[in-house]
């Protein structure tokens, strides 16, 4: 907050004031406070003009988890998007940026089970602690808007829109595998289990188990968010290619393979195919190279299969259910990843190739995922490298079917011949092309019944139960009538049950809660059952932007209207660690939701920034290989472990507590105030990169902050005030060339940081560059310059430092007698007047030789030309003092004097 006023005229003293961050932050933020400064500007009714949302502007940075501790990687991603707001504001947009937390979780779960304490009563210390630490940043986040999806009053939402799916026939319940914890009883989450199979807290061996879980069929979907991937060009393409790779649409056909009847097989008994997703007379498969069907091998299926069981021959029994309880220990990336051998078992019976009639053996792999397509593939050893390999490793059959365009057929050991070319061995389709081959390939299929092209996608839907507490308790209820009921709309929310025991044993607290659990049918009255799932934390994130909408309205999740008028977001900015799910989910839920009338857009996120890592110096001792905390190395110059003496090893590494290498954002503020962290931020990378954190460059932007702080200062000691000139908008006159160099470096100013700051562009560095720049260039130029002028350069540069360092370039606002907040003013625009170069070279003569050269306006008239060649340097060095005895001016050309 300014000092009294008084001091402008009794503040003589060579050093003026200091800039004291720690003295205006917190005051300055109070004020803001105080008057409401952030708060979203709602429309009222008679502006529905603007309903296009033109006037708008959505900033959104991804919610944190509330841990309890914000760290640099925060700071960073939520200035970036205070920054973004602030210009937005600035340039007299109406503005939305909110701030919650994503709330549920494990880790409140894994503090109840090992300290006691209520998981909601810890989560809301962690929100209140990280509210504080995010307030002393200056962040203008309007937060009457917060919302955390852990409160009844946003998860009975979650639940209503889980609802909504169900309703859709989008969520459904299946047999799905978990891990399990033989000796605690209770199912753990994958990150429960450590990398070598073992339960976190147990250490028991992870068992796997089929339950029957909750589903949302995001695959009804995946057309379209691939589709719509071509509307998200504010998008990093980079991302845009993860989400298509994840959903992974390919073509091809899907073909059936007729089970040979085996004499030793088990005979088909009833209820095994329940729910087996082919008939029991043949297999399906999907395959991308319906070309290569005359080469098939051998067919693979999952170990889980519905079908492995009843097709496999009695005297391969003992090896199948080994190799299926082998399996059954892995993980899917370890049954699937490149480098790791494929293995696999035959059943002993066939299935008949319906092309040529031949008998093709049945086998079941490793690296067959039985959720995947439908969980059987075709093996074409010739024309598929990991086929290839499998074959080698068992000795099946390799079968070339197309040969390179001109080649010859060739021995096989190369490997697979996975490129185009022309059919052989390959009945009615031999000589033709492949791609060709293929069309008439899938036509015959579909005459005869064997199959029909399809297109096949790699997503999956989305499993979303959670056998754990501290979720979203999924709103159903199980009756031995009814089957499986919703809770009525009017019933929610299902609050989660608080002040439990936790013993982290014998499964989720919520199954053992019998006062819970047992509920009276909502369509029959017969006593039933809770579901005792919750929900997936990623289904409570995918819609929270929407709520933040109309985060008070206690009749609906958010009303059509709200949400129309903020959405889709402007700016989303993250880590790219969300590329995929987060941003993935959220658009499956704006579809479906758009699907049931309940909003009016395509896409939530119109732009994605996805921010870089905050990294630091690193140090690790080659010899231990652990890691040395900066603070524990004596001499960085020559880096040694304190230990043993060790040359440490150094380089920049992302922070994190195991490498003791973080910087504490309250340390920092503490130190130099938010203000100069902000600076830093912005100025060290351009957002999308990595940063590495560097004291000196911290440092350096806290000084730059105390330039501008004596450059302002040393101006109202002058008596200058923002509201002595003409008012903003009125462009002073400039009259003489130092105030046009000045206005020409505030208009340049303007215009490059203009630039910097357009959307999707957002090069912060520069901008903060540019503003160095200007006060560099301001601070010999004011000296001279007129009042108007002065006070236009002055106006100029706070409120174009006002997004990068809010608080201080309030105080200098203050200071200089602007009128209300700075954040309150309009963004200045450039003069494109100003930035015109109106000078001409003039060549300087002395006794008719030229001696150099000036730069002077160009509408000088003689009487100025004499006077500036005179003052110059040239003339200085040339006359020696004299003075010329004879000058002669040629106007716009060159002035000669003669001594
Ligand atoms: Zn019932």
């Amino acid at each position: 907050m300014a000092e009294p006023d008084t001091r402008s005229s009794s503040g003589s003293s060579s050093e003026g004031s200091r800039y004291h961050p720690e003295a205006i932050e917190a005051a300055w933020q109070l004020r803001w406070q105080e008057q409401g400064l952030h708060r979203t500007p709602e429309t009222d009714g008679g502006d529905e003009a603007s309903g296009s949302g033109d006037d708008t502007f959505y900033a959104l940075s991804m919610f944190p988890y509330p841990s309890g501790n914000l760290h640099m990687g925060h700071v960073r991603n939520y200035v970036i998007t205070d920054v973004i707001a602030r210009v937005q504001r600035l340039r007299g947009r109406r503005v939305l940026h909110p701030m919650g937390w994503d709330a549920f979780g494990l880790p409140a779960e894994n503090a109840a089970i090992e300290r006691g304490v209520d998981p909601g009563d810890w989560t809301d210390a962690n929100i209140a602690q990280m509210r504080s630490q995010l307030q002393r940043l200056g962040l203008s986040i309007d937060w009457d808007r917060e919302v955390a999806t852990c409160h009844a009053d946003y998860y009975r939402w979650t639940q209503w829109l889980f609802l909504q799916f169900h309703e859709a026939g989008l969520a459904y319940r299946k047999e799905a595998t978990v891990n399990w914890d033989p000796i605690d009883q209770t199912v753990l989450a994958n990150e429960q289990v450590d990398g070598e199979g073992r339960s976190w807290r147990s250490g028991a061996k992870v068992e796997k188990r089929q339950l029957r879980q909750w589903f949302l069929r995001i695959t009804d979907y995946a057309e379209a968010l691939l589709d719509d991937l071509d509307q998200l060009d504010g998008w990093p393409e980079r991302v845009r290619t993860m989400q298509s790779n994840w959903i992974g649409r390919s073509v091809g056909a899907q073909l059936h393979f007729p089970i040979l009847p085996a004499a030793g097989a088990a005979s088909a008994t009833a209820g095994g195919a329940a729910d087996a997703a082919d008939s029991d007379h043949s297999i399906t498969v999907f395959t991308t190279r319906p070309d290569t069907v005359y080469g098939v091998s051998y067919l693979v299926l999952a170990p889980e299969h519905p079908l492995v069981a009843r097709l496999t021959a009695p005297e391969q029994r003992l090896a199948v259910e080994a190799f299926c309880d082998l399996v059954s220990d892995q993980s899917e990336l370890e049954r699937t990843a490149e480098d790791q051998p494929k293995r696999g078992v035959p059943l002993g019976t066939s299935v008949r190739n319906p092309f040529n009639g031949e008998a093709i053996p049945l086998w079941i792999a490793d690296y067959v995922l039985a959720d995947y397509g439908s969980g059987a593939v075709m093996g074409v050893p010739a024309h598929d490298q990991r086929d290839f390999v499998f074959a080698r490793q068992y000795e099946l059959p390799v079968k070339r079917v197309i040969v390179p365009e001109g080649a010859q057929e060739q021995a096989y050991d190369g490997g697979a011949w996975t490129a185009g070319g022309r059919l052989v061995h390959s009945g009615p389709f031999d000589g033709l092309e492949a791609a060709e081959a293929r069309a008439g390939i899938v036509a015959l299929a579909e005459e005869r019944g064997w199959g029909e092209g399809k297109v096949s996608y790699r997503l999956r839907d989305w499993l979303i139960s959670r056998q754990r507490y501290w979720g979203c308790p999924i709103p159903m209820i199980h009756c031995g009538s009814c089957g499986v009921v919703p809770v009525p709309a009017e019933q929610l929310p299902v609050e989660l049950p608080r002040d439990l025991a936790f013993s982290g044993k014998g499964g989720s607290p919520l199954t053992q809660l019998e006062s819970w659990v047992n509920v009276a049918c909502p369509s029959c009255g017969q006593p039933a059952r809770r579901e005792t799932d919750t929900m997936d934390t990623f289904i409570c994130s995918s819609w929270y932007y929407l709520r933040y909408s109309d985060p008070h309205n206690t009749q609906l999740p958010f009303e059509r209207a709200a949400a129309d008028r903020w959405m889709p977001v402007d700016q989303y900015v993250g880590g790219i660690e969300h590329a995929i799910l987060h941003l993935l989910y959220s658009r499956f839920f704006t579809k479906v939701l758009r699907d049931r009338g309940l909003l009016s857009f395509d896409e939530p996120f119109q732009r994605l920034l996805t921010q870089g890592m905050v990294q630091a110096i690193t140090y690790k001792n080659p010899q231990t290989g652990k890691y040395v905390a900066p603070a524990d190395v004596a001499d960085p110059s020559d880096p040694r472990d304190p230990i043993d003496g060790e040359r440490l090893d150094t380089f920049f590494e992302k922070m994190s507590k195991s490498k003791g290498n973080g910087v504490d954002p309250a340390v920092v503020i503490n130190r130099y105030g938010a203000d100069t962290a902000r600076m830093f931020i912005l100025f060290k990378a351009p957002p999308e990169k990595d940063l590495e954190w560097d004291d000196a460059d911290v440092e350096g932007q806290f000084r730059f902050l105390q330039r501008l702080w004596r450059l302002v200062d040393g101006a109202v000691a002058r008596g200058l005030r923002l509201n002595h000139a003409g008012g903003p908008g009125t462009p002073p006159e400039a009259v003489n060339p130092a105030e046009q160099a000045l206005r020409r470096a505030v208009h340049g100013a303007i215009t490059a940081i203009d630039d910097d700051l357009a959307p999707g562009h957002y090069q912060f560095n520069t901008a903060v560059s540019e503003l160095m720049k200007l006060s560099n260039a301001m601070g010999p130029q004011l000296e001279t310059a007129g009042e108007a002028v002065a006070i236009e350069a002055l106006g100029a540069l706070v409120i174009l430092l006002a997004p990068f360092a809010p608080h201080l370039a309030e105080e200098l606002w203050d200071r200089l007698g602007g009128d209300g907040s700075v954040h309150s003013q309009r963004w200045p625009v450039a003069d494109p007047s100003a930035l015109i170069q109106d000078t001409v070279p003039l060549v300087i003569q002395v006794k008719g030789k030229v001696r150099g050269q000036l730069e002077v306006p160009a509408d000088a008239d003689a009487a100025t030309l004499e006077r500036l060649a005179l003052e110059s340097d040239i003339a200085l060095k040339w006359l020696e003092g004299q003075a010329p005895r004879r000058v002669i001016v040629v106007p716009g050309k060159l002035v000669n004097l003669v001594p």
